[in-house]
């Protein structure tokens, strides 16, 4: 009785702590931005596929799969804890038993489980304290960061001993009194072989410490965890069911931007515009925590500090300020810091500080290239590189401040349609020589042509992509497809204005471009450029354009697979080719096959890069890098991708993307292997291949 009642008592104070502290953390929900979550089936999947069967954290396999026992251990374990707080409310023993041969098997996996979390946990603690690993350190991991990791691993070795000691003790005193063992339990019944012979009571008072200490030490966890970073225990899967569903390269619209640009394009249009509601105008972008959408405060509650994004980052890598795990660990500090002003003066409360500025730097901002490496990494589907860009979009759009080359491009793309300062009217240059029909003449000859190309302003300006440009059409006909360009008429993407914070320079040109594609009622698109592809297939249909955009290396293989191209010639044979993954197709779109099997196509030997498919290092360029001045680090990101391929022994670097064809082409000069060292797009190799005239 004595024990049901301290029991209860033990229960009732953690449940009242937890919570307190829960509604404390969960109160500042009130302060963040709206954000609609939809699709509830597929979200229920995908937290099934990368919370429950840990898909992402066995990208890794070794370590992933040492996480991912210790992670389905805790579940079976569970079970078991739901038991003892069920006894100890009762005064019961095992009262589960009921359940026959299912209890048997749940007591067997979780004793087998708590063997596995010791041996697990052990290897953790050893790794953390006496190997140097890279990614469990950085500027933003203070000695408390470390203390607390170390403290969570130690509290859940303490609970795997103690569970396993509480079911040896057990087994040892049914020995000894000769009563019925309930369920089964593998590793206890070793570990209780070598202490054959304890005493009944001896057993019994064992059984006791460890099962007090089992409970008491679960309670105190669970009340530790929300001021820790293993509040990710519960916030993870939560976490992942509220992780977007779309492409990593999507981004997210600014409705309240698109609205403004409707007006700008149709001032009709602002008559026909609901009333806005009284109140400030909502800021764009984002400059403090009262910014940032719920599932961004989610994501900062999940972060489990693992260090994995840092650790794929390219600007971290090459010794840049920007690590995005730092990121979410100010965007969570922030909030424990003003969430109580907030609360107490309302969403008005200023304490001279915010999360851009006294927390994050512009520095760190700018050094980002929207690669997705880091949200494609994150075991808990946080995605950062939204957050970096709401962030630009309040520099860019409150502030006015972007690198000077960043503003260059801004202008250009504004008076030119393109990031040079070239004349839309040169927009056909390129096809100079060449029979390239546009739009324009079709729709003259009363034709409908089945696709457009998408020629982007690199593949039109580029003096070296423009080759590239001019060797897909050799392609096209060859194939005799019916195909047009936009010719004069194209203008910008918008990409690179997008994810440089411009968001509205690029929704401008969004519109201007579907405006013209519905003019000649496009269906279908090809581009050579994986950022227009990004753009076009995943962001345009926000502003209703909806087409089936392929990259030009999926409508090459396609080509290839139907058999209406081949290669006989074999100028390549004998080279070795390595391909260099551009982040916008491959993991922006998961797209690594299509650029490979062209590759394979063509009589040469492939070889892969030591990062390569999603785990390719981003060549330097996206997110408007290319044209701004690198922030201050150890090595350009260019050189470190250029370092890499050229360690393959490579005579070629295949790319499939005018901007890696840039960095690729500028870090073989850097690297003086100008000679020895070629950089072709996967189209030219094909063209040069087939010998097309
Ligand atoms: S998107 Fe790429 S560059 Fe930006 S923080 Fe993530 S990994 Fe780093
Ligand atoms: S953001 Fe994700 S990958 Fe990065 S430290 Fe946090 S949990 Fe780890």
């Amino acid at each position: 009785m004595i024990k049901q009642i301290l029991f209860s008592l033990s229960v009732i104070i953690t449940i009242a702590v937890f919570i307190y502290t829960m509604q404390r953390v969960f109160k500042y929900f009130k302060f963040t931005k709206k954000k609609p979550l939809d699709n509830i089936g597929a979200r229920i999947w995908v937290t099934i596929k990368v919370a429950f069967f840990q898909e992402k954290i066995l990208r890794k396999p070794v370590i992933g799969m040492m996480h991912a026992l210790v992670w389905w251990g805790f579940i079976v374990i569970i079970f078991g804890t739901i038991e003892m707080i069920i006894d100890g409310l009762l005064g019961t023993d095992r009262i589960l038993h009921v359940l026959g041969p299912v209890y048997d098997w749940i007591m067997a996996g979780g004793d087998i489980f708590a063997a596995i979390i010791v041996v697990a946990v052990t290897l953790f603690l050893i790794r953390r304290l006496f190997m140097h690993v890279k990614r469990f350190y950085g500027p933003e991991m203070k000695p408390v960061s470390k203390a607390d990791a170390n403290l969570a691993l130690t509290i859940i070795l303490v609970l795997m001993a103690s569970l396993l000691g509480m079911n040896t003790d057990y087994l040892l005193y049914t020995q000894a009194t000769g009563e019925e063992v309930l369920g089964v339990y593998p590793v206890s019944s070793w570990l209780a072989s070598l202490f054959v012979g304890t005493a009944a009571n001896t057993a019994w008072l064992w059984y006791q410490i460890n099962w007090w200490l089992h409970i008491l030490l679960i309670f105190v966890f669970a009340n530790i965890l929300p001021y820790s970073k293993h509040f990710h225990v519960f916030m993870s899967v939560p976490s992942v069911f509220v992780s977007r569903l779309e492409p990593l390269g999507y981004v997210d619209n600014m409705e309240n931007i698109t609205k403004e640009v409707k007006m700008m394009m149709d001032p009709d249009a602002a008559f026909s515009e609901p009333e806005e509601e009284e109140g400030d105008p909502e800021r764009f972008g984002v400059m403090d925590v009262q910014d940032v959408n719920w599932v961004n405060y989610v994501n900062a509650l999940s972060c489990t500090e693992c260090g994995r994004c840092t650790s794929v980052c390219p600007a971290n890598i090459t010794g840049k300020l920007l690590s995005p795990r730092k990121i979410m660990m100010d965007t969570r500090a922030r909030m424990k810091e003003k969430g109580p002003g907030l609360l107490k003066e309302g969403v008005g409360f200023d304490d001279g500080k915010a999360l851009l500025g006294t927390y994050i730097t512009e520095e760190e901002l700018w050094a980002c290239t929207q690669c997705n490496a880091c949200a494609m990494e994150c075991p808990v589907s946080i995605n950062q590189p939204s957050l970096i860009l709401d962030m630009r979009r309040y520099l860019v759009m409150e502030e006015s401040k972007a690198p000077s080359g960043l503003n260059t491009v801004f202008a250009n793309i504004e008076n030119n349609g393109a990031p040079w300062q070239f004349s839309p009217e040169d927009r056909m240059l390129w096809a100079e020589g060449l029979e390239v029909p546009t739009m324009a003449d079709a729709l003259a000859k009363g034709e409908k042509p089945e696709y457009l190309f998408w020629v982007g302003s690199a593949g039109a300006f580029d003096d070296r992509y423009k080759k590239v440009s001019r060797e897909f059409i050799k392609i096209l006909n060859h194939l005799k497809l019916s195909y047009a360009v936009l010719g004069t008429e194209e203008t910008d993407s918008g990409d690179i204005a997008r994810r440089a914070g411009n968001e509205m320079l690029f929704q401008m040109q969004a519109m201007m471009n579907i405006e013209i594609m519905q003019g000649y009622e496009v269906k279908k698109i090809i581009t050579c450029d994986p950022h227009d592809f990004n753009t076009l297939k995943n962001e345009y249909p926000d502003f209703g354009g909806h087409y089936e955009v392929l990259h030009h290396s999926q409508f090459l293989q396609m080509m290839i697979s139907e058999g209406k191209l081949s290669v006989e010639g074999e100028l390549f044979k004998g080279k070795k080719i390595t391909f260099h993954d551009p982040c916008y197709l491959g993991r922006s779109n998961d797209e690594y096959k299509a650029p490979r099997s062209v590759l394979e196509s063509i009589p040469a030997t492939k070889t892969e890069m030591e990062r390569n498919k999603s785990f390719a290092l981003c060549c330097g360029a996206g997110g408007g890098q290319m044209f701004k001045e690198a922030e201050a680090g150890t090595k350009e990101v260019f050189l470190e991708r250029t370092e890499e391929a050229l360690a393959t022994g490579c005579d070629i670097i295949a790319t499939a993307c005018p901007f890696c064809m840039v960095m690729m082409t500028d870090g073989i000069k850097y690297k003086n292997k100008e000679e020895e060292v070629k950089n072709y797009d996967i189209a030219e190799l094909l063209s040069l291949s087939m010998g097309l005239e």
